[in-house]
């Protein structure tokens, strides 16, 4: 058996995917995590189908990873009653803190985060859902401040603000953060997203929310702002991966320098074998369309290009009319543009055991033309220094808890197994190889490249190497 996708597909699950055969479809195209946006819907709707996005996984026996996502310091604005609110150049709208102090009659919007309106000034620039609307604050009362649009567009509920070249103090996680986080409690997720990371104590602060409730499950850290940026070697390594949110990003940084950008915190991750998603208008026509635009096609092979892990969807799957279409033309696009890209040449600059391991086997597999790299791995890290090597083989880790599988779903290059032996009893590999045989994942016959522990299953202790023919 080969690959035959490299590249990780995150899809968002919303009410265009949430029927359970839509949703089988979705993994068997290939989506290997579903994210479940908390920003967005009732708790207890992300509960059920993130029950039921497990219940397929089982049932078609894919492996599938949840994720998260919540607010943390991010500003969204609400309207009255969900209503949409028309704008055009020139209308004014009063945004509020406390929505009961204004008549509803009057075109209002509100922020229920605290220091937000009391932060604004006359002349401060805005923007509304990633660049659909900017205004300006012409006028600042005691309960409001005045916004005057410069577009014609509709004004949505929920909708996303940015508050050009101004820090707005705000806490790492909102209220309804903490309400959300029991979702995690309650059902068993993989990774939980945390939006505008600008330090490590957001990190540090999640963490300690978590570890409060006994929630285990790994950050994902969304750089979406110039914080972000400037501290991001404390972040890539607090974290246990980083999305490069370009949506906010490309408001709160230049427009012109979001791929340099994406490029950047791609090498960064992978110097530091953290995963690396490249996220939002991937695919961003066909939410109406059944065919992207070619600059969309370009875009994902360019990500596929800088051998991100995971490309990520949005609107596409959540509330598109294609949801799995789009998922197959991702997949495509990703597959074709790993065949056909050369080996990467990326190599480790800091050794570890596990590094020099890891780059010797990606080596020798290039040198023999060796198709299966196996890593038997406890806590995923093996699998992890492989991967951002991203040799030609492809990396089929294999270990004794569910939990590592479920992670290595946003490895790129990763094929996780769960094996029924207990790694650290094994003397050898020959239990784990009749059962890759089994399962058809390796065949008779075939040479491999296997790493493991001296003592197998010694969490990060690779150090050995081994060529077998099966
Ligand atoms: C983004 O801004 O690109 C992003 C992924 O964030 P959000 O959750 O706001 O879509």
């Amino acid at each position: 058996m080969k690959l035959n996708k490299r590249t990780k597909i995150i899809a968002t699950v919303g009410p265009a995917c949430e029927n359970p055969q839509i949703m089988e479809s979705l993994i068997k195209a290939g989506v290997n995590v579903f994210r479940f946006n908390m920003k967005h819907g009732e708790v207890e709707w992300h509960k059920k189908f993130i029950l039921q996005a497990r219940e397929i996984s089982e049932k078609i026996n894919t492996p599938l990873g949840i994720l998260i996502d919540l607010q943390g310091p991010e500003i969204r604005i609400k309207t009255f009653n969900g209503k949409v609110l028309d704008l055009d150049r020139g209308s004014r709208v009063k945004m509020t803190l406390n929505p009961q102090a204004l008549n509803d009659e009057e075109l209002v919007i509100y922020s229920p985060q605290t220091g937000v309106v009391s932060s604004l000034n006359t002349g401060d620039r805005i923007v509304i859902d990633d660049g659909a609307l900017f205004l300006t604050v012409v006028d600042k009362q005691a309960e409001f401040v005045v916004l005057e649009s410069h577009s014609k567009n509709p004004l949505k509920n929920n909708k996303s603000l940015n508050v050009i070249d101004k820090d707005v103090d705000l806490p790492s996680l909102t209220e309804e953060d903490k309400k959300r986080l029991t979702v995690a409690e309650e059902v068993k997720v993989d990774f939980i997203a945390l939006s505008f990371v600008r330090e490590k104590n957001d990190i540090l602060f999640l963490k300690n929310e978590m570890k409060s409730r006994n929630i285990d499950a790994k950050i994902v850290s969304k750089i979406e702002n110039k914080k972000g940026i400037v501290n991001i070697d404390e972040i890539i390594d607090e974290s246990y991966a980083i999305m490069v949110a370009r949506g906010d990003l490309g408001i709160e940084t230049p427009i012109e320098g979001v791929t340099y950008i994406q490029k950047e915190l791609i090498k960064r991750c992978r110097a530091k074998s953290k995963p690396v998603i490249v996220a939002t208008q991937m695919l961003e026509s066909m939410i109406t369309s059944k065919f992207p635009t070619r600059a969309e096609a370009a875009d994902v092979a360019n990500a596929v290009f800088d051998y991100t892990d995971c490309v990520m969807l949005s609107g596409e799957t959540a509330y598109g009319a294609n949801p799995l279409e789009v998922v197959e033309i991702m997949a495509k696009i990703c597959s074709y543009n790993e065949s056909v890209i050369p080996g990467s040449t990326f190599e480790y600059t800091e050794m570890d055991n596990t590094k020099f391991i890891a780059s010797s086997a990606a080596s020798i597999a290039k040198a023999h033309n060796i198709n299966k790299i196996i890593a038997l791995t406890e806590t995923g890290y093996t699998a992890r220094v492989l991967s951002a090597l991203r040799p030609k083989a492809d990396i089929i880790a294999v270990s004794d808890f569910q939990a590592t599988v479920s992670l290595l779903n946003m490895s790129g290059g990763v094929l996780a197994v769960k094996t029924k032996y207990e790694i650290h009893d094994l003397s050898s590999y020959e239990k784990i190889i009749e059962e890759l045989v089994e399962t058809g994942i390796v065949e008779k016959g075939e040479t491999v490249i296997a790493v493991h522990g001296q003592t197998f299953g010694l969490p990060g202790g690779t150090n050995s190497m081994m060529i077998v023919q099966i």
